[in-house]
């Protein structure tokens, strides 16, 4: 029975309701803390217009042959939280009657609000394959084939100007690197070009020296502090500086804010909040569609935990919230060995007195490795096992110095594979999936093709009967 209509039978009082709009990483994050910390005691409504959740992190593998987790159906996983799917997209928020209105005009009501709905992706460089996730992966894949089958071509991979995120496209100039190799195109000259004043230099120094080592060693040029605009006539057009010869540019996405009626928005469209991610009152905001400058899956996630505590503190469900406290954690493909980036602003409490402090390790710097870093979406998202949820929550482990990642990886990809096959072939599916899991973590997440679809298999196989 519908819990609105049970307390009018006198059943049970009805417990606050708490409706987060999005399907995405903020608004999963926030439903998986918010069981977390408080259990059963807030009814949850998730409004999503799609039926699941993809992976788009790890979609930067796909034009590659290698497939990230498989999706996850929205229902299923509001059903196991003890939640509501409504599917639709918020549309309106009337803050004053505190009722969501959806595309189709229907309302929901609410007794606090998450916003999660994300940004909305647009070309950032005119003429580029632009990919924003897994509907591009085709447009790379074709461009790939074309760039064999024409011989000496140029490719450069572009950061845009304005609200990005910048990681993918190193990726995939690092991925494309490597597997133009394998096919023996030998004769295609690639680049990165980016208003960036050095790579990745949001993940502090020692990344940027570890990004221009892997790509001089990929012979792959690099252009900073040069924002590229549009690819015309066989030339990509930057400022500043003169053009850049190129015959196919791909690039990430420039993200624009939601700009929802009801609720303010920067100049952007972006929602701003405060260090709880409040809006207003009993309405809260998570992940790409805030104002917070930068836009990560991990940054989305630790912002949906700390409004996770707010909505229960603001509730009285627990004392004293813990404000948004941003790490960035970053997981590279490569082609080969992924690595890992971490960085945090360490010093003092002033702005002046802090510096960004960044870690850069071949070896998993957190735990699940998965490429979106959340307390409690990582290890739902990082294991091919069905995970009893909050038990082992995303923890930082220590980089080992001087390790050898590629050669490390290596033998115990492998062998863990071989591992998997073997309790297969025995019908220990369980244990196939746990040694596929060590198999993944070792390449980053991703897996070949092939292992995805035995993965699935076996996966099916342990699921219940009936
Ligand atoms: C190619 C690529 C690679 C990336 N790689 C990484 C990486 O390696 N690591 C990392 O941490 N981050 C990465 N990112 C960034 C990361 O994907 C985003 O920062 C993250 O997904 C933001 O989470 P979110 O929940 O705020 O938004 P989203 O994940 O975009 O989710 C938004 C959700 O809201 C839904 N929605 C939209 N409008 C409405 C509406 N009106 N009503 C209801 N629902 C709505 C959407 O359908 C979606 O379900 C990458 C991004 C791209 C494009």
């Amino acid at each position: 029975m519908p819990e609105h209509r049970a307390h009018l039978r006198g059943v049970r009082p009805p417990r606050p309701r708490v409706v987060i709009a999005g399907g995405g990483v903020a608004a999963i994050e926030t439903l998986l803390a918010l069981r977390h910390i408080v259990g059963e005691q807030l009814a949850v409504t998730l409004v999503a217009p799609e039926r699941s959740f993809v992976n788009r992190p790890s979609s930067v593998a796909g034009p590659f042959g290698l497939g990230g987790p498989a999706p996850i159906d929205l229902e299923a996983l509001a059903r196991d939280q003890g939640a509501e799917l409504a599917q639709g997209a918020l549309g309106a928020v009337d803050r004053e009657r505190r009722v969501v209105v959806l595309d189709d005009g229907a309302e929901l009501s609410y007794d606090l609000l998450v916003v999660a709905i994300g940004a909305v992706p647009e070309p950032g460089v005119a003429g580029a394959v632009t990919f924003s996730g897994p509907g591009q992966i085709a447009d790379v894949t074709a461009l790939l084939d074309a760039v064999e089958q024409r011989g000496a071509r140029r490719l450069v991979f572009a950061v845009p100007g304005g609200v990005t995120w910048s990681l993918p496209v190193y990726e995939l100039a690092m991925m494309t690197a490597a597997d133009l190799r394998a096919r023996g195109a030998t004769s295609v000259t690639l680049g990165i070009a980016t208003p960036e004043p050095e790579p990745l230099q949001l993940f502090g120094e020692a990344a940027g020296a570890a990004m221009r080592e892997m790509l001089d060693a990929r012979g792959i040029s690099l252009w900073t502090r040069t924002r590229p605009l549009e690819l015309r006539g066989g030339l990509l057009h930057v400022e500043p500086g003169p053009p850049l010869r190129a015959d196919a540019v791909i690039s990430v996405p420039k993200l624009a804010g939601p700009a929802i009626a009801g609720l303010p928005s920067d100049s952007g469209g972006f929602i701003p909040v405060d260090a709880h991610g409040r809006v207003a009152e009993r309405v809260y905001a998570a992940g790409d569609a805030t104002a917070f400058p930068v836009k990560q899956g991990g940054l989305a996630t630790q912002q949906a935990d700390a409004v996770a505590e707010a909505v229960a503190a603001d509730l009285d469900l627990v004392p004293d919230p813990a404000p948004f406290r941003p790490v960035l954690r970053g997981l590279l493909l490569t082609g080969g060995a992924p690595l890992y980036l971490r960085a945090e602003l360490t010093g003092g409490a002033k702005p002046t007195a802090r510096t960004l402090r960044g870690q850069v390790s071949g070896r998993a710097l957190w735990w699940p490795p998965g490429k979106v870093a959340g307390r409690y979406l990582a290890p739902y998202l990082g294991t091919a096992r069905p995970v009893e949820l909050g038990t082992e929550p995303l923890r930082d482990r220590a980089s080992a110095a001087g390790a050898s990642p590629a050669a490390e990886r290596d033998e115990a990809y492998q062998l863990a594979l071989l591992l998997a096959e073997e309790d297969a072939k025995v019908g220990d599916y369980r244990q196939a999936l746990h040694a596929l899991d060590a198999a993944a973590a070792l390449a980053g997440g991703v897996l070949p093709d092939e292992w995805v679809a035995s993965r699935e298999r076996w996966q099916r196989e342990l699921a219940p009967q009936g």
